[in-house]
């Protein structure tokens, strides 16, 4: 049912959007790719950043896993298979993109597994217990720092402290903490509340995340940005002090 259902999808992206869009497709065949965003998105099947963002094929590298996370650069590398790290890795230094967007989202299954810890049905799977443990230090500064909230309220915390630690770790890898520095590379906290359609950005100067309006979006790290300023601890902060949802 579900595979006719994808079938019939592709057989209709082949009679309808291939045939309207050749022209692209035929450039994108002959003269390869060369998108200028790399979007690290969440596996969830409800958060395609192709659709939400309505860009079309060639447009964004996107990198997809569980909740959206980038691990800490391994120095030097070892002989482990990071598959995250190689695809920012070829998507900066190879397509050299010039911006990289974490998108982390609403009610996020990942986050969710790293704050409710050994009760998680995933407790006891093989990978992915180790996978979330990027975000192991937020989860629990989040606990403590909102203790009494509901689990709802800091599981969005956590949520949001993710992927500020995930653009944190990004600027571990030399070659985008190089490129940064040299601002040919800008990056980006979002996270994409689906509940109400809505996209949030990380907002440096006050350290939450606040509501995208239109085009105009306040990128998380460029050229001259302190990285004192990218520490997920002030976004926990800022929503401890702030009056419970
Ligand atoms: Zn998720």
């Amino acid at each position: 049912m579900a595979l006719d259902r994808l079938l019939k999808g592709f057989a209709d992206f082949r009679l309808g959007y291939y045939r309207e869009h050749l022209d692209l497709f035929e450039k994108l065949a002959t003269e390869g790719q060369s998108p200028k965003i790399l979007i690290i998105g969440c596996a969830d099947a409800r958060v395609d950043p192709g659709i939400l963002t309505q860009t079309q094929p060639g447009d964004i590298f996107t990198v997809r896993n569980i909740a959206a996370m980038v691990p800490p650069a391994q120095i030097p590398p070892d002989q482990a298979q990071h598959g995250t790290s190689a695809a920012i890795e070829y998507a900066v230094r190879g397509l050299e993109v010039e911006h990289v967007v974490i998108l982390g989202h609403a009610l996020c299954g990942g986050i969710a597994a790293l704050v409710d810890g050994s009760a998680s049905a995933a407790a006891g799977y093989d990978y992915l217990t180790t996978w979330i443990s990027v975000a192991r230090n937020v989860r629990d500064v989040a606990v403590n720092d909102l203790a009494g909230r509901s689990r709802e309220e800091i599981v969005r915390a956590v949520e949001q402290a993710s992927v500020v630690n995930s653009v944190a770790n990004l600027m571990g890898f030399p070659w985008i903490a190089e490129r940064v520095r040299a601002g040919k590379l800008v990056l980006h906290a979002w996270w994409f509340n689906l509940t109400e359609g809505q996209l949030y950005a990380f907002n440096p100067d006050t350290a939450v995340f606040d509501a995208v309006k239109g085009i105009e979006v306040t990128p998380t790290v460029r050229q001259g940005t302190k990285l004192s300023t990218i520490k997920p601890e002030r976004l926990l902060l800022a929503l401890a002090n702030k009056p419970a949802f």
